[in-house]
């Protein structure tokens, strides 16, 4: 098909610079920024123009190690997993006090470096990262053991014990939100932290984790490394002294951690990887919003969430329709510097994301899909990407199969629900689907049968923190979010001692 613009380029030409200073570059280790031991930085980019921001401490295996003896420390002399855990609840919610009393910085700092819509991140990141330590402040002094009935004459009680240093890596997509899916359950049990940044966005955690030690965290607790995966990263995942990992990223990378962990000590590993989640709109869905709902599903976040709704199917009755309405509002979709007002999609993370969407967008067309818009860069500097949507898209074309991570959406057409409910969980993913449908059975139906770790119904990328959030298949092992990551950072001791004369058993 022949390649169609579908925003303008106007709002690229003059970008905002905003007012806010980068003032933490280095690592934090036991409460103090430090240079790299090898005294080397790196650079970060403004995803922008791909101009360097900043040049950072750029970590190793070296500082990782003396970030998990930091961390070691503080677990086991204390004073953390000790304190009341009415006291560490406390120290989690002066923190969110402070987050907001920072929030403009850090939504500008997360913005600059990510280049997400800074409405996004103003409006929704920074309060649902408020929302979050206010959660997990909340289950801070909730969390005890059972008495456990027993056969013989025994007392037998559960303690649910902290599990020691928990090493956390984190993506690019969501820095912010990702630090706290990781750090608020971890802290709120009593664990102590080595938490190590994607490489191209290192600024606001470090920001962030000062405020930690500002709200009274005491040192060694939570140290942040900034530096690339193969030497930070897999010095973290593969560390002896580190009694836990959990990663969120590329489903090949998490193979790596959970094999240098199975290498070193066997710690346990929860992964949350990658997906391509069907989308899936019946003939009775209410299409206007299954229309808006599948464009948000996709194209939110520049199109770089591990759950993004990438495969739309749609039932042959409303495919026409749905179709033309899907492409009328891509070609409405306002790209742009991200910093503007309106604007709904900034650029993509880096050069190697952006040349990595465009070459599958190029493998649509070579394989026959309808380029319906987009389908190039958007203007000659930074990673924008046009909003890009194909359709007639089958199972076996490689934009159906691979996760993209950037704007383009892929539109199917499906005749019964038996055929869409096979195709959409043959994939080797299985991290989130949407079904629209105004029908209870035809919901209950869907819901039941798709191998997914969540299924939205009638809406989309809804994330409370009480929600949990994994994967089955290759999308993952373990919950985040909830209850459930509670059991992520948790030992669970049997201590049973004999009962002499009971009353009772
Ligand atoms: P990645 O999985 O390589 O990186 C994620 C994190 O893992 C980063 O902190 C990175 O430094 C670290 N890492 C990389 N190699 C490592 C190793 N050998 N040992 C330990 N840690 C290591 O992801 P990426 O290269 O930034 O992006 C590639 C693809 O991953 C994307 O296109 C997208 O498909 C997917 N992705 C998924 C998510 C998600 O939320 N699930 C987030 C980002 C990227």
């Amino acid at each position: 098909g022949s390649i169609k613009r579908c925003s303008t380029a106007a709002a690229l030409e003059e970008l905002i610079f905003p007012p806010v200073q980068i003032s933490y570059t280095q690592n934090l280790i036991d409460g103090k920024f430090v240079d790299a031991a090898s005294g080397k930085t790196f650079p970060t980019y403004d995803p922008r123009t791909g101009e360097v921001i900043a040049r950072v401490a750029e970590g190793d295996a070296e500082d990782i190690n003396r970030a998990v003896a930091a961390a070691r420390k503080a677990f086991d002399e204390g004073p953390w997993p000790k304190m009341s855990p009415y006291e560490r609840s406390r120290i989690l919610l002066r923190f969110a006090d402070l987050v907001e009393k920072h929030s403009e910085e850090l939504a500008a700092l997360e913005t600059w470096n990510n280049g997400k819509p800074h409405e996004q991140a103003a409006k929704s990141e920074l309060p649902l990262l408020i929302r979050l330590f206010h959660y997990y402040a909340g289950w801070a002094d909730k969390i005890h053991g059972l008495t456990v009935p027993a056969d013989g004459p025994h007392h037998v009680q559960t303690l649910h014990e902290p599990i020691g240093v928990a090493g956390q890596i984190i993506p690019w997509n969501f820095p912010l939100i990702m630090f706290a899916w990781k750090v608020g359950p971890a802290l709120a049990c009593g664990n102590t932290i080595v938490l190590k940044t994607a490489e191209q966005t290192p600024l606001t955690a470090l920001y962030v984790a000062k405020l930690f030690h500002e709200a009274g965290l005491p040192p060694g607790v939570l140290n942040v490394v900034s530096g690339y995966g193969p030497t930070a990263g897999a010095a973290l995942a593969g560390h002896m002294d580190v009694d836990k990992v959990a990663f969120t990223g590329s489903t090949d990378t998490g193979k790596i951690v959970l094999e240098l962990a199975a290498k070193s000590n066997l710690k346990p590993v929860t992964l949350e990887l990658g997906g391509k989640s069907p989308f899936i709109v019946c003939e009775d869905a209410d299409i206007d919003k299954a229309v808006e709902l599948a464009h948000f599903a996709l194209f939110f976040n520049q199109g770089q969430c591990c759950c993004a709704g990438s495969r739309t199917f749609v039932h042959e009755r409303v495919y026409d329709e749905f179709l033309e309405k899907a492409k009328a509002r891509a070609l409405k979709r306002v790209v742009g510097d991200p910093f503007k007002k309106g604007v709904e999609q900034g650029p993509q993370i880096d050069s190697e994301q952006f040349e990595k969407v465009l070459r599958y967008i190029r493998s649509g067309i070579e394989s026959n899909a309808t380029l319906e818009c987009g389908g190039d860069r958007l203007g000659t500097r930074g990673y924008f990407i046009q909003p890009t949507v194909f359709s007639n898209v089958t199972d076996d074309m490689l934009i159906a199969k691979d996760e993209i991570f950037g704007p383009v959406q892929s539109i199917l057409k499906f005749k019964d629900l038996d055929e869409v409910i096979r195709r959409a969980n043959a994939t080797r993913y299985g991290l989130a689907a949407g079904v629209f449908t105004q029908n209870m059975d035809t919901a209950n139906t869907l819901t039941r049968a798709l191998r997914t770790g969540t299924v939205w119904v009638n809406c989309f990328d809804v994330f409370d923190a009480a929600i949990p959030f994994g994967g089955y298949k290759m999308s993952g092992i373990g919950r985040e979010k909830g209850i459930y990551s509670l059991h992520n950072y948790l030992q669970v001791k049997a201590v049973v001692t004999p009962l002499k004369n009971p009353a009772w058993l």
